[in-house]
């Protein structure tokens, strides 16, 4: 039987997931839900037909990648706050469109399969998104302009997170929670390789009295890599399989031509030749199947999609594709490593070892691969626990999250921290002033006194910034014109964290009480109009 309307996305880069909220015998459960295709995984892919402004979306757009790659569109997530324009020809003008309007699209398809199949009388019209732990204001702004493109107001959850509260909620429901989690305080490590990113989180599990038999979450450190997932080992693989086949036929130039090419997509650039273009994106569709046999068989036929007549097969073991992402294992490593330090730092040195982490859960696709498994079993030196279902547990934690707000479910508590640190930047970008540490608990709100250390004027902004988790890169991401401020004044800025792990600044200026500026991140995200203009893109006005 259907609760409210509650419903979590998984707005994957491969593949997005619905899951919504339903109760039996008044207890609240969460299930994914099948779209029009029988499958519970949609591909998050979007093609736009030629000649007309359709688009379709999953399956039949994936089936669209190989015949015409140039109206295809995959992968987007990775975009996700960079916001790049691509044009397409379509009905009766080019079409403009971008990462937003692709995910809206796709939003759009999984909630109407959904509105369908549960017979809903009214189209969805809130729905909770989960969004990469490592996602800064951009990419999360971005994720709920592509909502409110498809007509959906959204609220955020990190993925890690996500899949912590399915984790938990199935325990729970099976009757096992403490006898899993027998010490009133554990620590859970999230590990989350999909097919474009990667997270790693860390949670801490705690039973306490006050939490009344049920847990209370917090997340402790969190880390991740935008740019590395199973797309790159696709891309990886079929470079590998490119290079022994021109080992096996040295004279061979068209080899070396799609070798080439094959480069060109891996810097970005375009093919021109649409015939090579179109073998390229096989070869990378090839090398994703491939690359999933390899976690189960020892070795594969790679067969190297016909071009200019030539046909050529090589045989690839697991080893040789497991050698060949290497790099990629190496900044997994980084990643591990640039967590635990995050998490000595926010437990004041208790967890200092990864041997301290009471349980692995491994989520994404990706941990699929054999070497993966490897990495994790060595690092954290316990066997992991996949999720109930590897693909399905982001998608059900988003709905949890959904009935938490609601109270159809409750919990001891959840705490989320910020991947980043906020503070001021000074002349040269560099934070000076650190109001919000990276590891912070939101929602909350940080005030901090800021003695003005240089005058100010119009040519020289108070400029609040962002500083990546674990890196020197820092970034500005507002700017607050103070005309009448002198070296060794006073202001009270204040940074407030929301739910959705959003930024809201403000400074008042103390002598005069006078609040000088308030306001949300401006300056990213799409503005009004052209949300209005995708929305007609993807047929919600
Ligand atoms: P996700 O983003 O979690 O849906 O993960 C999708 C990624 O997992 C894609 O790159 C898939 O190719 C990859 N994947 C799925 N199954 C396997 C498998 N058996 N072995 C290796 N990679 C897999």
């Amino acid at each position: 039987m259907m609760s409210d309307q509650i419903f979590g996305i998984d707005l994957g880069t491969t593949n997005t997931a619905l899951s919504y909220l339903y109760m039996i015998d008044k207890r609240a459960s969460v299930r994914l839900l099948k779209n029009r295709d029988g499958k519970e995984l949609t591909p998050s892919v979007v093609y736009f037909q030629p000649n007309s402004d359709d688009s379709i979306v999953g399956t039949t757009a994936l089936d669209k990648y190989i015949e015409d790659p140039d109206r295809t569109f995959r992968w987007v997530k990775r975009e996700m706050g960079n916001s790049p324009d691509w044009t397409i020809s379509a009905g009766t003008e080019p079409l403009k469109i971008n990462p937003e309007t692709i995910s809206a699209r796709i939003l759009k398809f999984v909630c109407e399969d959904a509105e369908k199949n549960l017979e809903l009388e009214a189209p969805i019209s809130n729905v909770v998104i989960t969004v990469p732990a490592y996602f800064g204001d951009a990419q999360k702004r971005a994720t709920l302009d592509a909502a409110e493109i498809a007509g959906l107001k959204a609220s955020l959850i990190e993925e890690p997170t996500a899949a912590i509260l399915d984790y938990i909620l199935n325990l729970r429901q099976e009757g096992r929670l403490r006898n899993v989690f027998n010490e009133d305080r554990s620590t859970v490590a999230v590990f989350d390789l999909g097919g474009g990113t990667f997270d790693l989180s860390v949670c801490e599990v705690i039973f306490n009295k006050r939490s009344n038999g049920l847990p209370e979450i917090l997340v402790i450190a969190k880390d991740g890599d935008p740019r590395l997932g199973g797309f790159d080992f696709d891309l990886t693989l079929a470079k590998v399989a490119l290079k022994k086949a021109i080992r096996q036929s040295p004279t061979n130039e068209n080899l070396k031509v799609l070798d080439d090419s094959f480069e060109e997509l891996r810097n970005e650039s375009r093919i021109t030749d649409r015939g090579l273009r179109d073998v390229v994106a096989e070869l990378v569709h090839t090398a994703e199947q491939c690359k999933e046999l390899l976690s189960h068989h020892e070795s594969i036929d790679f067969r190297i999609p016909r071009f200019r007549n030539v046909v050529a097969s090589v045989q690839i073991s697991r080893k040789e594709f497991e050698d060949s992402i290497d790099e990629y294992i190496e900044r997994i490593k980084e990643v591990i490593s640039r967590t635990i330090t995050q998490a000595r730092s926010t437990t004041g040195g208790e967890l200092d070892s990864w041997s301290k982490v009471d349980k692995v859960i491994l989520i994404g696709g990706s941990t699929r691969i054999p070497a993966i498994a490897r990495l994790v079993k060595s690092t954290f030196q316990v066997t992991p626990s996949r999720g109930a279902d590897v693909d399905a547990a982001v998608a059900k934690g988003a709905a949890i999250k959904g009935a938490l707000d609601s109270g159809h479910l409750v919990l001891g508590g959840l705490q989320m921290t910020t991947s980043h640190a906020y503070g001021v930047l000074n002349e040269s970008g560099h934070m000076t002033t650190i109001i919000v540490p990276e590891g912070s608990k939101y929602p909350h709100e940080y005030r901090h006194k800021y003695e003005v250390p240089f005058s100010l004027d119009v040519n020289l902004p108070l400029r609040i910034g962002q500083r990546y988790l674990g890196s020197t890169k820092q970034i500005a991401l507002k700017e607050f014109h103070h005309p009448f401020l002198y070296t060794g004044d006073q202001l009270d800025i204040s940074i407030t964290v929301d739910a959705n792990g959003m930024l809201h600044f403000k400074t008042v200026e103390p002598n005069s009480g006078e609040c000088l500026e308030e306001s949300i991140l401006e300056g990213i995200g799409m503005s009004q109009g052209d949300k209005d203009k995708q929305s007609r893109v993807v047929g919600h006005k």
